[in-house]
């Protein structure tokens, strides 16, 4: 768990390190601009100095290039394996790590319903998504309070598609993650999702928590929803699609994991 504890604050880091490569990228941009713009202005008053502007350009496009292959490199990292997967045992598996991130005031609870459906999901982006939730959950919850994890299957039915245009209708695996925090107002769950929207201080947030666990649930085929109460709390219901061992190309040879439910 010590690692895992580690990888949190990695994964936490990483987020911070993609806002500082924005920034930087920005910087380098404004010189080339800048510089191009004093180019043309006094090229055409026929001005004999002009070469610095241009090195100077080149030297902050070759700077921003390296920062862009540095970002693509890091998003290439997070691409999608994804695999059978049995949520109840994999909650179980991760509750340590999240009791850990959780620290001493917050009660973890775990509700995992029997016969669970399989899902076909990264493990390694699913933990991530978890972290980013409970670390949400926490600090949502300065004073102490109480995370549940909560899974069951789950019917979305056309009435809910039509009402949720972001979800199909279909068999999925829920997981409810629910705190006892501060809770959301509407303009906050609006924007919620939003690459870099953050209501924490300057250096507490990064706003890249949740954007990353909506691009993981969306390339999953799954559904995301906010349930929040100002002063109540928040629950987070992640819908994973139902898996049929048939469904996956290449899956030969995997063991379908035994079902109660048709
Ligand atoms: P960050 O955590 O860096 O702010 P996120 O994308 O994870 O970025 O979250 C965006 C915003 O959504 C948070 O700043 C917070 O206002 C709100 N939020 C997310 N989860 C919760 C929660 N469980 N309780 C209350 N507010 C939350």
């Amino acid at each position: 768990a010590e690692t895992q504890l580690r990888q949190i604050q990695k994964m936490e880091s990483l987020g911070q390190l993609a806002g500082g490569l924005a920034h930087d990228l920005n910087n380098m941009l404004t010189v080339i601009i800048g510089g191009l713009s004093v180019f043309k202005r006094r090229y055409e008053r026929g001005d004999t100095g002009l070469l610095r502007y241009i090195d100077a350009a080149e030297e902050a496009a070759g700077n921003a290039a390296t920062v862009t292959q540095r970002m693509l490199a890091f998003s290439r990292q997070q691409s999608l394996a994804p695999r059978h997967l049995d949520v109840n045992r994999f909650v179980g598996s991760t509750s340590e790590l999240l009791r850990h991130a959780m620290g001493g005031a917050i009660q973890l609870e775990t509700v995992l319903a029997g016969g669970i459906w399989p899902v076909f999901a990264d493990s390694s982006q699913l933990e991530n998504a978890l972290l980013n939730l409970a670390i949400n959950a926490r600090d949502a919850m300065p004073g102490g309070g109480r995370l549940t994890i909560e899974t069951s299957n789950a019917h979305l039915d056309e009435a809910y598609a039509t009402t949720n245009p972001e979800s199909r209708a279909g068999q999925y695996v829920l997981i409810a993650i629910t705190d006892t925090g501060s809770g959301m107002n509407a303009a906050t769950i609006a924007r919620a999702f939003d690459p870099f929207f953050t209501t924490k201080g300057v250096g507490q947030g990064t706003g890249l928590g949740l954007s990353q666990v909506y691009g993981f649930v969306k390339q999953s085929d799954g559904h995301i929803k906010i349930y929040s109460e100002i002063g109540e709390g928040t629950t987070m219901k992640v819908y994973l699609p139902r898996h049929r061992a048939a469904d996956a190309p290449g899956q030969t040879g995997v063991t379908p994991i035994e079902t109660a439910m048709p």
